[in-house]
């Protein structure tokens, strides 16, 4: 096989769509699992849709999750980089390939009657489409009125017959030619539209694979159809199934919901979310469902993209981000922590004792988030609120007394270290008796004023003496 050269095209018309993440994705790994090559290609040539800013961010948003791409806006390539906009000769030069073969025509249809036809076939439910006035125009008129009046540029689209696709990963799909539109290839200021840019560019980068959501299938037909007026090799097409909402409706349109920047803010990994959104269409054989992204390049199939809509589940992602956030090396976690920690003003002058502080709550965290706020209490001076299962555990009846006893022991202790603490809770039991959960968890609540949550001889390391013997006296005190 011929070198495998895959695209990822999008329009920078604001924040990137999570389903767009998953586009890039699984481009990236075909490309980087069949050894192949990855071009980014800005299809920027709607103007009314441009959003200032939108590329940076997107050349951001993939560079935060480590999507390299080979041919692109930032590396130039011998035909790069690739902004639509800085392209327009070659699509001038290539329109008039199809208007001298006579598979395209100029319209000259006036706004106002194509808005009059529009509604008239909404009035009598019938497609809308364009309806063919121009079609027959003869040749030399046109020509000569091409000169003087304004137009667009329409593909012909045979009448009868159907336009099939032939799908990686829906298998073969009819459409009739005769419900297809007469779509405009350039628009009266001379931009391409979509359709005629991404087909020339496809075939100009010598794309072998285009991967890409489900919303483009209905396009596809006419993509084909300008494949063979040009006389091209198509590529293999691939459509990608819609993201669902749990209830199985098509995914939410909120930004906040649907934004790569916005899971970012929200304290989520890469790891994590690269993870996830592999597995939103794509799926191993088995149960594992933890792909790192080097497995991810490694197992990635196109035969194993399902054609059944995919859901976007919340609770999987974040079980998932727990689980990077214990699976990232020590170095990394921490480097992450310190930001967190930062960003929300918690700093203690010793570079170590931040460090503790950042283990200590490690585990049981579920976004970045978490870290200063199961942090707060290593740098207060009181346990600022109890939990209700924290005030369970302190109200019960032999708690103070207990609590008492480690009062005591504590107090004995020149200092206050993991094993020191072994020590004071030793005495402890072996004074009162109590032992496992019973004496576990009144320990807890008092020490961090909740019941799960970091390990409890890191807490301790960290607070110190000082702190463990105030915090234990504000319990008692309850
Ligand atoms: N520019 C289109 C988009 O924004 C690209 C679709 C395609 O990949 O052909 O999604």
């Amino acid at each position: 096989m011929s070198e495998v050269r895959v695209r990822f095209a999008p329009s920078p018309t604001g924040f990137v769509h999570i389903g767009s993440l998953r586009t890039a994705l699984y481009n990236y790994l075909f490309a980087r699992h069949n050894k192949g090559k990855l071009i980014i290609r800005i299809e920027d040539t709607d103007r009314s849709r441009y959003v200032e800013g939108a590329v940076e961010n997107l050349l951001n948003t993939l560079k935060w999750a480590g999507i390299e791409y080979d041919e692109g806006p930032e590396k130039p390539s011998p035909c790069g980089p690739f902004y639509q906009s800085e392209r327009l000769d070659i699509y001038r030069k290539h329109i008039t390939i199809l208007l001298q073969n006579g598979s395209a025509y100029p319209c000259f249809c006036s706004a106002e009657r194509l808005e009059k036809m529009r509604t008239e076939q909404q009035k009598n439910n019938m497609p809308v489409r364009y309806d063919g006035t121009c079609r027959t125009l003869d040749g030399a008129e046109a020509e000569q009125r091409m000169a003087s009046e304004e137009h667009v540029i329409r593909m012909r689209i045979p009448q009868s017959g159907e336009t099939v696709v032939k799908d990686e990963i829906r298998g073969i799909v009819r459409f009739q030619n005769e419900l297809i539109d007469e779509q405009v290839l350039i628009k009266a200021d001379g931009f391409p539209t979509y359709h005629f840019a991404n087909v020339v560019d496809d075939h100009l980068m010598g794309i072998t694979h285009v991967i890409r959501g489900e919303e483009w299938l209905p396009s596809t037909p006419k993509h084909i159809l300008l494949y063979e007026y040009f006389g091209w090799n198509k590529p293999v097409f691939a459509h990608l199934p819609l993201l669902l909402n749990p209830d199985r409706s098509k995914l939410s349109k909120r930004q906040g919901d649907v934004a790569v920047e916005s899971y970012r803010e929200k304290g989520y990994l890469k790891e994590a979310l690269l993870n996830f959104v592999a597995l939103l269409g794509w799926h191993e054989s088995g149960d594992e469902e933890i792909f790192p992204l080097d497995e991810l390049i490694e197992k990635f199939r196109l035969e194993r993209v399902s054609k059944s809509g995919a859901v976007f589940n919340l609770e999987k992602l974040n079980w998932m981000n727990g689980v990077y956030l214990r699976k990232i090396s020590e170095e990394e976690y921490l480097q992450l922590a310190r930001q967190e920690m930062e960003r929300a003003g918690l700093k203690q002058a010793d570079p170590q004792v931040n460090r503790k502080i950042a283990l200590a709550v490690r585990n049981g965290l579920t976004t970045l988030k978490d870290i200063p706020q199961r942090a707060g209490m290593f740098f207060s001076d009181e346990i600022e609120s109890y939990s209700r299962d924290a005030m369970e555990w302190l109200s019960k009846s032999g708690t103070k007394a207990l609590l008492k006893v480690m009062l005591e022991a504590a107090e004995k202790q020149p200092e206050i270290t993991i094993d020191s603490f072994k020590e004071v809770m030793k005495e402890v039991q072996s004074k009162t008796g109590i032992k496992g959960k019973e004496l576990w968890m009144p320990v807890r609540a008092a020490m961090t004023g909740m019941t799960e949550g970091p390990e409890l001889p890191l807490v301790i390391e960290v607070l110190g003496k000082q702190r463990l013997i105030s915090f234990l006296r504000q319990a008692i005190r309850l």
